[in-house]
């Protein structure tokens, strides 16, 4: 390609960068390029040129550009600094990069698995997966999908780390990262508790983990289809293992050693003192609700559930209802004392909410038919149970799982989670608590 090809093909791709920004990253402000003297952020044939006159006293270099001109960094420019420069200008040319790097734009990393003549871009901040051609004449890099093209000058730092300027002006640095390809699937962005106490806090392909006893450190975590590498800082330390995932907030990971543990998803966010694990709202013991949370009555979502459970137990001969479904915090506060004042704190803890920690203040709970253990075994209860969650519920308070929810077996308590969440839940035979690793225990 000639030098006057090559402009055509960047203005092109620049015009292009309207219709495909997202490919580009984000401005980020350009890095020094040990041989970039002219400051372009590309090494090349005019760095050279500048660096062969120097050394002829034909120019004068200034402070930043002796930095660069100092190739081999041994405090002097001279002509084994012009020979480095030619190596690294001559070992750019046509080669390309094959296997995952890792590309780092002002801090946001991203991830490029190039095979022959194509690559797969990785955004783990963007959720994103695109895949290009990508086609390479000496030091520009062309990368084409369908209808839209964008471009970069490559430079070559070391045999494992280079530098693409893009043609919107901004610089990305590239690490070797692995010889595999990466698939946005085996991205873990987020928070994991896991079942040996450990947290992973994952970000693309690189966290921090903080163990039982509060110890931190930082991996990088390179996946390989189900096989998984973290690696921590040296490779004596690297932790390989196969990863099964269990469902959308659960994956079991059994390592090199045999020792299986299992990672389960976990955002704790709270909202105007509302807090929502994983997006879902949570109401127990440990976990309480505003007084003036109020959503009105039970949510319409949950109610048309409902409807469509109660019409077709119907047509089996099964008549549901609702005997409680929203219950405020005063209305809570009222139920709970009258219980304490009848039976004593200690034991209507066990059946009783506080004002606060009740799930019907969340207007997604309900109880069905008749809320005493009376309809433990009815047709309806067995009926509930074995098909609420089609309709979105889970029974949230199980039996034999009284420790672990804070409460008695309720055989008329369903909890509204929607049909995918619910099918999840019960799948994994788990109580929400034990679902999303939480507890539910009053501090006092
Ligand atoms: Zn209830």
């Amino acid at each position: 390609m000639t030098d006057m090809r090559k402009v055509t093909a960047f203005i092109a791709a620049l015009s292009s960068i309207a219709l495909f920004s997202a490919a580009y990253p984000a401005y980020a402000a350009p890095i020094m390029l040990k041989g970039d003297i002219d400051r372009d952020d590309r090494v090349s044939m005019s760095d050279m040129v500048i660096l062969g006159s120097s050394l002829h006293g034909r120019y004068g270099l200034n402070e930043t550009q002796t930095i660069a001109a100092d190739i081999n960094g041994d405090g002097s420019i001279d002509s084994a600094d012009l020979s480095a420069l030619q190596d690294i200008i001559l070992g750019g040319r046509n080669k390309f990069p094959i296997g995952t790097w890792i590309g780092d734009c002002g801090g946001a990393k991203r991830y490029f698995s190039f095979d022959s003549g194509t690559v797969s871009i990785v955004d783990p901040n963007r959720e994103s997966s695109e895949f290009f051609t990508v086609e390479e004449d000496n030091d520009l890099m062309v990368f084409r999908a369908s209808g839209t093209e964008m471009s970069a000058f490559i430079t070559w730092d070391s045999e494992l780390s280079f530098v693409l300027k893009w043609s919107n002006g901004s610089t990305e640095t590239f690490r070797y990262f692995t010889d595999v390809m990466i698939n946005m699937s085996e991205i873990l962005t987020g928070r994991w508790v896991t079942s040996q106490g450990r947290t992973f806090e994952i970000s693309g392909l690189s966290g921090k983990l903080t163990d039982k006893n509060g110890d931190i450190s930082r991996f990088e975590y390179a996946p390989d289809g189900e096989n998984m590498t973290f690696r921590f800082g040296s490779t004596e330390n690297n932790t390989t293992g196969r990863k099964v995932k269990n469902d959308s907030m659960h994956f079991t990971v059994t390592w090199s050693d045999g020792t299986a543990e299992r990672f389960t998803r976990q955002e704790i966010e709270e909202r105007g003192g509302v807090t929502y694990v994983n997006g879902i709202l949570i109401a127990n013991k440990t976990y309480s609700l505003p007084s003036d949370y109020d959503p009105g009555g039970i949510l319409p979502e949950a109610q048309a559930a409902f409807d469509e459970m109660m019409a077709d137990a119907a047509k089996e001969g099964i008549y549901l209802s609702i005997v409680s479904g929203f219950r405020s915090y005063t209305y809570q506060g009222q139920l709970y004392s009258g219980y304490v004042n009848r039976d004593g704190k200690a034991a209507a803890d066990t059946y009783s909410a506080r004002a606060g920690h009740s799930e019907h203040q969340t207007g997604l709970a309900m109880d069905i038919n008749n809320a005493s253990s009376s309809f433990n075994n009815t047709k309806e209860a067995k009926w509930l149970a074995a098909n609420c969650v089609k309709y979105g519920f889970i029974l949230r308070y199980p039996q034999g799982k009284e420790d672990i929810t804070g409460y008695m077996y309720e055989s008329w308590h369903v909890r509204y989670l929607g049909r995918e969440l619910a099918k999840e839940v019960s799948d994994s035979g788990l109580t929400l608590e034990e679902f999303l690793c939480i507890d539910s225990k009053y501090k006092s």
